[in-house]
């Protein structure tokens, strides 16, 4: 069974987002070297149905769908960083081992868990969390994990609207990113963040 550093399930801004930081530290940290992450995700992300005016730095009027596979071909830029469709059914384990299963059967296993699927439901066995009602949906019904900033336990992280966060694309993409430097921070002992700059100015 294939073992991954870490690996994120949901592939809209959260967890694409968490995936792509988590890829780009590669070169920038000793620690990150030798690190791989998997992205499983199955079809409905909330982008699909949004056409964005108010994601800065974005085109106006794109739609969210032509975003997101404009996302996830960067995504797939990365060597570390494998995107891989499919439903989670079950996740099992702790910091160090985590093993997640697919409804087509297949398992992987990881270090570290994030999940980032989004408000809807939340129908995957095995992890034990609270499901709470989500505390900035404008509409009722909608769910979130509880945790402490993105925590949920040692190993476990939340991101994005399962996360608690307002559902607005910078909030779920910034969450991604907040975890994504929390578990890089973790590895390497201190805080740190992942910026890239110019070779000349
Ligand atoms: C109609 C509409 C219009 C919008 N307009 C705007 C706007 O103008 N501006 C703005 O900023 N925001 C807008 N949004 C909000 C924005 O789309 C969301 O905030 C954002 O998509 C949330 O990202 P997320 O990654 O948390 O969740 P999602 O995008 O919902 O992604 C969840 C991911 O988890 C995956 N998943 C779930 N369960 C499983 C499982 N068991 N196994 C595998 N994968 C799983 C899904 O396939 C998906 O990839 C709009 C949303 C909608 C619905």
């Amino acid at each position: 069974m294939e073992k991954y550093s870490v690996i994120i399930i949901g592939g809209g801004p959260a967890g694409l987002t968490c995936g792509i930081t988590l890829a780009s530290s590669k070169g920038k940290f000793d620690f990150a070297e030798e690190k791989k992450y998997l992205v499983i995700y199955d079809d409905y992300s909330d982008l699909d149905k949004a056409l964005l005016r108010n994601v800065p730095g974005i085109q106006k009027g794109i739609r969210g769908k032509d975003l997101l596979k404009r996302i996830r071909k960067q995504a797939s830029e990365f060597d570390n960083l494998i995107l891989k469709k499919g439903k989670v059914v079950e996740a099992h384990g702790e910091k160090g081992n985590f093993t997640v299963k697919l409804e087509s059967g297949e398992e992987y296993r990881s270090e570290y868990l994030v999940v980032a699927t989004g408000f809807h439901r939340f129908d995957i066995k095995g992890l034990d969390l609270e499901i709470i009602p989500h505390r900035k949906s404008p509409r009722p019904g909608k769910i979130m994990i509880k945790n402490e900033g993105g925590k949920v336990r040692d190993g476990l992280f939340v991101a994005g609207l399962v996360a608690g966060v307002p559902t607005m694309y910078a909030s779920a993409s910034g969450s991604g990113a907040e975890v994504a430097c929390d578990i890089l921070s973790e590895w390497a002992g201190k805080t740190v963040v992942v910026h890239d700059v110019p070779d000349t100015d």
